[in-house]
């Protein structure tokens, strides 16, 4: 059992303290299905306590100098890189991720994120407008005040840092919330924050469930902004709450993307990209290809092809250099993973790799929840299994006939968050992105971020963008000063 301190508390005014109901969550490993800490189980007195702690320090930080508050997150960036190997660890332990990924992709983008932002404020712009001789008005981009920024347990550290430093970098103080399933990564960012020097009362982090803390920050009076990404229906509570307050709201949500290979494409790109879009961090991250669609007279080589590489993949304990594919974060989750392969069935796929849990991974693992790679194939376009979101290491692979009919397959979906395509025509490249209906399309590469491009979903994969200057954008208001001539 965890000892006393392994307890994940909350962060509230500089200090790390008890939650005020003294009530704790079991903190499962996902590799070995035990507990292995405790997480505080807080509700909406420790989101009060937040929000006074943050409310009380917005006016020394919004007024601090730009320079200032970058110096700081700038030192967070580089305290997080020394710590790499501290927070790859708990984070491939919170998740059940490979230990490599972590290492390679979230501890690094968690550090790029706030040296990003940190650099950004120092070369912001303001417009000015001229009004035909009359008038010139120029325009303030203020901070907002406290902010409620909440995240998912899949890329813990990399999406709630996307969050916490342009929200900072603009002037804001915060309550944020990561995953009660992956809590531990946050936790170390406090102290690093609390390292750098960060004021007390900027950055709060209240622990515990979506609907005992997650529902109390965005029905927070004084939280006057929200910054969400999960899945799409906890996505409409969160709408829902904000809605009847005119609460500033950004919803990053769930996903099904097309992942579109053309017969032209480089076919060893294509599977090599696919394989790493399909499976990465078991399926469960929010941009993988789950609908793989392959053009006819390349389809058969593809699926051969595709299913030998994924079943090289290196299935293990994540903790294990060498492992490519970790556990699934959850019991539950796993169980959707099962749900999903037997409905598969039902509607009429066969299993082309896959399709169960992987023998006993080691002694440390066996009650681990794991499950294979898994590609299904001859299913209909508009079935479930082809429409809903599974999140997790199960893909599908369809023919199609023509470009046109390829495009209302990629569209025929209520999400709309990312999509590849795979085609060495270039022509037909910029046809096919103009018309896929998702948010960011890749064109012969999968993942490839560039943090000042939007980041974002159409359809039901979200509204609002990230990235860039969209997230100085959101986390600041515009206020325009019109002065007569
Ligand atoms: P989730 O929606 O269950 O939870 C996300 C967060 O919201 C958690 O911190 C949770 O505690 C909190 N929450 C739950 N109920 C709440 C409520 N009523 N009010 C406020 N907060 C509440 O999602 P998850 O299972 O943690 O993550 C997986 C989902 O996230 C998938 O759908 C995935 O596609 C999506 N996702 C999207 C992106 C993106 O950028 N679009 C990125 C990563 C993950």
């Amino acid at each position: 059992m965890p000892t006393e301190q392994e307890k994940i508390r909350n962060f509230i005014d500089g200090k790390f303290v008890e939650p005020v109901g003294n009530r704790y969550l079991d903190n499962i490993e996902p590799a070995t299905g035990k507990p292995y800490s405790r997480v505080a189980d807080s509700d909406s007195a420790d989101v009060e306590l937040a929000a006074a702690a943050a409310e009380k320090a917005f006016p020394g930080w919004s007024r601090a100098p730009a320079v200032e508050r970058s110096r700081i997150l700038l030192r967070i960036a580089d305290l997080i890189e020394r710590d790499l190997e501290k927070l790859a660890r708990a984070e491939s332990i919170d998740t059940g991720k490979p230990l490599s990924l972590a290492r390679s992709l979230d501890i690094p983008r968690a550090a790029s994120n706030f040296r990003f932002f940190a650099t950004a404020i120092l070369h912001t712009e303001s417009e000015a407008h001229i009004t035909d001789g009359i008038a010139f008005n120029y325009t303030l981009r203020l901070p907002l005040g406290v902010v409620g920024l909440i995240s998912p347990w899949n890329l813990p550290l990399y999406l709630l840092t996307w969050k916490i430093a342009p929200a900072l970098a603009c002037g804001n103080t915060a309550v944020a919330k990561p995953s009660e399933l992956t809590p531990m990564t946050a936790s170390l960012l406090c102290e690093i924050c609390r390292e750098a020097g960060l004021p007390n009362g900027v950055l709060n982090v209240v622990q515990g469930t979506g609907q005992n803390v997650g529902a109390a920050i965005t029905a927070h009076p004084k939280i006057v902004a929200i910054s969400f990404t999960g899945g799409t229906v906890t996505g409409r509570k969160v709408a829902e709450s904000c809605a009847p307050m005119f609460k500033k709201v950004s919803l990053e949500l769930g996903g099904k993307n097309p992942n579109v290979v053309f017969a032209d494409a480089d076919l060893d790109a294509a599977i090599a990209g696919s394989v790493r879009s399909s499976f990465a961090n078991q399926g469960q991250v929010c941009l993988c290809g789950s609908r793989v669609f392959v053009e006819r007279s390349a389809y058969p080589e593809f699926v051969e092809r595709f299913a030998a590489a994924a079943s090289k993949l290196k299935m293990g304990d994540p903790l294990e250099p060498t492992t490519e594919q970790g556990a699934i974060v959850s019991s539950t989750q796993l169980e959707k993973v099962k749900y999903y392969v037997d409905l598969a069935k039902q509607e009429g796929g066969s299993i082309a790799l896959g399709g169960s849990a992987p023998d006993p991974i080691n002694e440390r693992c066996q009650n681990g929840y794991f499950f294979r790679p898994t590609v299904i194939t001859d299913l209909p376009v508009a079935c479930r299994v082809n429409r809903e979101e599974i999140f997790g290491p199960v893909i599908t692979i369809t023919p199609f006939d023509s470009e046109e009919e390829v495009i209302g397959y990629a569209n025929d979906c209520d999400y709309g968050l990312a999509s590849s395509v795979w085609t060495q025509n270039l022509n037909r490249a910029h046809r096919v992105a103009e018309h896929i209906h998702t948010g960011t399309v890749w064109v012969n590469c999968w993942m490839v971020r560039d943090l000042r491009v939007p980041f974002g979903g159409m359809k039901q994969s979200g509204v609002g963008r990230e990235g860039g200057d969209e997230a100085l954008r959101f986390f600041t208001e515009p206020k325009n000063v019109c002065i007569a001539k």
